[in-house]
């Protein structure tokens, strides 16, 4: 069983407003404003996250089936940008597609001023792809504050989960409290990611 969540999310309702696609990561931004981050593979569960995050279904778009967009997605809250960058991993990408995504998500990550933290998404069932391991490094490389979130918990039980969570935080040397498991699905541990994201968005946002 996994029930929903009845802890209140601090994002639900809150006003949020798309702000715009763009495929330069140098992109200016008015009003200049701290931002969040969303990265992981294709199909772990990113738009599904950030619309449950927000509570608004239709907010980002879920896919049954992965496309090949590079653009950057920001959306307004008051005080604070989410900014949903373009998944990896893709089988048939080529190879100057993946140099392409990399000169993108290194362009963003080394050169955003206002970039408070960055949610890096994980299936909860799978171990770290080659392409998770490289984004990895370059999340370390960044230097940036990195929490990193694993989805689809509600794939599996509860005490599987959790067992999950500690060989996956384990694997990646992450400490227990850089890492939280997610259902979108059931809105498990959304309210939880939701309270660290205001947070790491500064005092404008508490
Ligand atoms: P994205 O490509 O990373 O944006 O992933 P999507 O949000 O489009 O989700 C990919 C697939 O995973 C879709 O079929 C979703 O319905 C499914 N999915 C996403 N989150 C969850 C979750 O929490 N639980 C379950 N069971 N499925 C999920």
């Amino acid at each position: 069983m996994h029930p929903k969540s009845d802890v209140p999310n601090p994002l639900q309702g809150i006003p949020i407003e798309f702000v715009g696609s763009f495929p330069d990561p140098r992109v200016r931004v008015e009003p200049p404003l701290p931002e969040i981050a969303f990265i992981g593979r294709s199909n772990v569960g990113k738009s599904s996250l950030l619309n449950a995050l927000v509570g608004r279904p239709g907010l980002a778009r879920v896919s049954g089936s992965p496309g090949k967009t590079t653009l950057l997605n920001f959306y307004r809250l008051p005080a604070l940008y989410l900014v949903d960058l373009p998944g990896y991993g893709f089988a048939r990408a080529s190879k100057s597609d993946r140099a392409g995504y990399r000169k993108l998500i290194t362009g963003y990550l080394q050169t955003r001023e206002r970039l408070a933290g960055i949610v890096w998404l994980l299936d909860i069932r799978h171990d770290p792809s080659k392409e998770d391991q490289q984004m990895h490094e370059l999340l370390i490389e960044s230097h940036r504050p990195v929490l990193a979130v694993f989805t689809k918990t509600d794939k599996l039980s509860r005490s599987a989960a959790a067992t999950r969570e500690r060989e996956l935080a384990e694997k990646l040397g992450l400490q227990p409290e850089q890492v939280t498991s997610t259902s979108s699905r059931f809105g498990l541990g959304i309210p939880e990611l939701a309270s660290s994201i205001i947070a790491a968005g500064g005092e404008e946002n508490s």
